[in-house]
């Protein structure tokens, strides 16, 4: 473990008084977005409370019927903010941040599903005690005589699979790009239930009105896919006209890669932040990765630190200086808008150092770097962390060890980290790493004490 402490510096960007400054538009914001999707809920419900509802029920099968109309339509709801969720509308995400909405966004595909598949059985249930026939029957008879009902039963069969496809345990024997083929299957799933619910649903062929609404929900939900994700990325990709400029190796699995552009001052990036990177003409330009600023943009060019552990990139060292890259973002609120205090400690475990070593050049106050890795050939950054150090009040911790070994099960345990850092109560802490160990090391700052408002995260996995 090594320890370093050098002078002080006052730059950084963002200043107590620039940050509560900045709090009232995002609570303008978080409070426009909730009202906005509450309220299309309640018109929701206020329609098929109009169309019938609950009053025209007078048996227990309308009662089935009327309950999976509604269930139905919230379903149809929840699939397009599911949509939405993942859109990259730029205020949604730099209210919540890419990761957790990430997190709502499985959330919510899971209770979407739930809505659809009780629409499909409260429907057929109730159908059936009304015309008095089996279930089997009726499912028959629905599939043959009703329009819309193949194409509404391929789209739920799709949604389905796109949700198997996402379980933790199917998910993990999965190769990322497969899952993803899978998951673009939604879009279909989405359309099919379209023709279902609009030009063949019983509730909108009599209420004009209703179909409209809907309508615009959907054709909403479509402008702001074309928009966000598709044409606003080309605009910029065509405005910034990145290339790689150069590839230094930092270690032996570890390459950082310099890109250069035009108005890259204009990009609004921040330490911390990360952009979605696609390398074109390396073979590979379908596929786009996440990967975090490894230093602070300086307006002229930007570098990312990429660790090789899979197929994508292992080729990340043979990129050619000129390849033209397409960068989506930035992204995520893993910046130092989020301090509340005027110190901060920031934990890196293995490669997370990379945008912890951004935010080092950038923040301002008393900072302490706990940087976590299995064995001395895996610290990157090593000179240029030491010579920041150097440069401003840094505190050093270099943790070394495995895990697996006796005795390590103390590293960066609570009592390990209030040694390091005494005051960890009264500081920001910053963690980044992958999965698995930044969730063991917030579970490790917990424990001593630190508020929860004072963590901030950045896990390496969406
Ligand atoms: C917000 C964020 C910031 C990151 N910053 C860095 C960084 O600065 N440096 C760094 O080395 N790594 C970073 N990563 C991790 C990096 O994105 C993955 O290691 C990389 O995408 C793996 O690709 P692969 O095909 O080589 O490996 P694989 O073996 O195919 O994948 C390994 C794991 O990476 C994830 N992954 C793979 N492909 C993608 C994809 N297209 N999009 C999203 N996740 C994917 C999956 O969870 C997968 O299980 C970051 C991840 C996230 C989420």
């Amino acid at each position: 473990m090594a320890s370093i402490r050098a002078r002080e510096s006052s730059d950084g960007y963002a200043t107590t008084r620039q940050r509560a400054s900045r709090s009232v538009p995002r609570w303008t914001t978080a409070g426009g977005l909730w009202l906005l999707g509450g309220a299309n809920a309640a018109f929701i419900i206020a329609l098929w409370l109009r169309g019938g509802g609950i009053a025209q029920v007078h048996t227990a099968g309308e009662l089935w019927t009327s309950v999976g109309r509604i269930t139905g339509l919230l379903g149809a709801y929840l699939l397009l903010i599911q949509v939405f969720l993942l859109v990259r509308f730029p205020p949604l995400e730099r209210l919540v941040g890419f990761d957790r909405l990430t997190v709502w966004h499985r959330l919510n595909g899971k209770i979407c599903l739930g809505l659809i598949l009780a629409h499909v059985v409260l429907i057929t249930v109730g159908y059936a005690m009304m015309d008095r026939i089996s279930l089997p029957a009726e499912a028959s008879a629905l599939l043959t005589n009703y329009p819309g009902m193949v194409t509404a039963t391929v789209g739920t069969v799709l949604l389905v699979l796109v949700l198997v496809s996402s379980l933790v345990i199917v998910r993990r024997r999965l190769r990322y790009e497969a899952w993803y083929g899978v998951h673009l299957m939604a879009y279909a799933g989405i359309v099919f239930g379209w023709f279902h619910q609009i030009p063949t649903g019983n509730e909108f062929i009599t209420n004009q009105p209703a179909a409209m609404y809907w309508t615009g929900l959907y054709l909403a939900t479509l402008a702001l896919l074309v928009l966000f994700r598709l044409a606003h990325p080309t605009l910029r990709a065509f405005w910034h006209r990145l290339r790689v400029a150069e590839v230094t190796v930092e270690s032996a699995n570890v390459v950082s890669v310099r890109l250069t552009g035009t108005h890259l001052d204009r990009l609004n990036a921040h330490a911390g932040q990360f952009f979605l990177w696609r390398f074109l003409g390396a073979g590979r330009w379908w596929e786009s990765h996440p990967f975090s600023l490894s230093a602070v943009p300086d307006g002229r060019s930007l570098r990312i630190t990429i660790k090789n552990v899979g197929d994508f990139t292992r080729h990340i060292g043979a990129l050619r200086p000129g390849t033209a890259v397409v960068a989506e973002g930035p992204f995520g609120i893993f910046t130092a808008a989020a301090r509340r205090h005027d110190n901060a400690v920031l934990i890196a475990g293995g490669i997370g150092i990379t945008p912890i070593r951004a935010l080092l050049e950038e923040m301002s106050g008393e900072l302490i770097l706990i940087y976590r890795v299995l064995s001395e050939d895996d610290l990157v950054f090593r000179d240029e962390l030491e010579q920041l150090a150097r440069r401003r009040v840094i505190a050093l911790h270099y943790v070394v060890g495995d895990h697996r070994a006796a005795g390590a099960e103390r590293l960066l345990s609570a009592e390990h980290l209030r040694e390091m850092v005494p005051d960890i109560r009264q500081r920001d802490i910053y963690i980044c790493g992958p999965p698995a160990m930044a969730d063991l090391i917030e579970k490790h700052v917990q424990r001593t004490g630190a508020p929860r408002t004072s963590i901030h995260i950045e896990r390496f996995a969406l």
